[in-house]
């Protein structure tokens, strides 16, 4: 099929991979990349340094509507937050728990999968997070739950953190991350799941060039 109309989407728990993946994936078959997880990020942050009511659903959605989100290029994706770069201020635990709890309402989860979908609609995208192959695009050319143990996904955070020049304790990684997998898994709306026929892959035992080689093996069957 013509690869440059592509749509790839990446679903799985924190700290599988999927980033890491998705990015280097869109680089190597020239397409887009989508980090759905840095909208919800996005959210938070403007959501607590405005002050908002966040246990109100609408004052959280009332916030959404005021910001218009922009992505450019670079690695880690560059964010823009009405004109800010706010690439580096999302990137803390405190924002990424904030913006698990936020994502649990129906009503901002609404209004992200509809701005999701208009950017992915004319195609040649590769998108990643918790309900990229479920409600974002059911309909992707490739979808893939990628996967990895509780252990080897906080040892990897724990890694990325440290590469950044933020240390964190592993155990404080690994607890916050079985946190937001638990909320990701039993909310109700969009629940972290693995949809029916997506792509199981168990990234635990492999290096990230392999698990690329298998993500290419099944785009040139497509
Ligand atoms: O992927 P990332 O860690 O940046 O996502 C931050 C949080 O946003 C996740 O823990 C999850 O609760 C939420 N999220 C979501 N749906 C997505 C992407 C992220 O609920 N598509």
């Amino acid at each position: 099929m013509n690869q440059s109309a592509i749509v790839i989407a990446i679903d799985g728990p924190a700290g599988a991979g999927k980033s890491t993946i998705a990015k280097r994936l869109a680089a190597d078959l020239n397409l887009r990349y989508l980090d759905t997880g840095a909208m919800y990020r996005a959210l938070a942050l403007v959501a607590s340094r405005r002050n908002v009511a966040t246990d109100q659903e609408e004052a959280v959605v009332a916030t959404l509507h005021s910001m218009e989100l922009e992505f450019g290029p670079g690695d880690p994706v560059v964010v823009f937050v009405n004109g800010e770069d706010v690439t580096n201020a999302i990137r803390t635990p405190e924002v990424a728990e904030l913006a698990s709890a936020l994502s649990a309402y129906g009503s901002v989860r609404k209004e992200m999968v509809a701005q999701q979908q208009a950017i992915i609609a004319g195609g040649g995208y590769v998108l990643e997070g918790r309900d990229a192959t479920t409600a974002i695009a059911p309909n992707a050319h490739l979808r893939i739950y990628m996967t990895a143990s509780l252990e080897t996904r906080a040892l990897r955070r724990t890694r990325q953190f440290e590469e950044q020049g933020k240390a964190e304790d592993f155990n404080r990684v690994r607890s916050d991350i079985e946190n937001r997998d638990h909320r990701d898994i039993t909310r109700t709306e969009s629940p972290l799941t693995v949809a029916e026929g997506v792509r199981l892959l168990e990234t635990g035992g492999l290096g990230i060039d392999e698990v690329l080689n298998q993500i290419k093996v099944w785009v040139a069957d497509l």
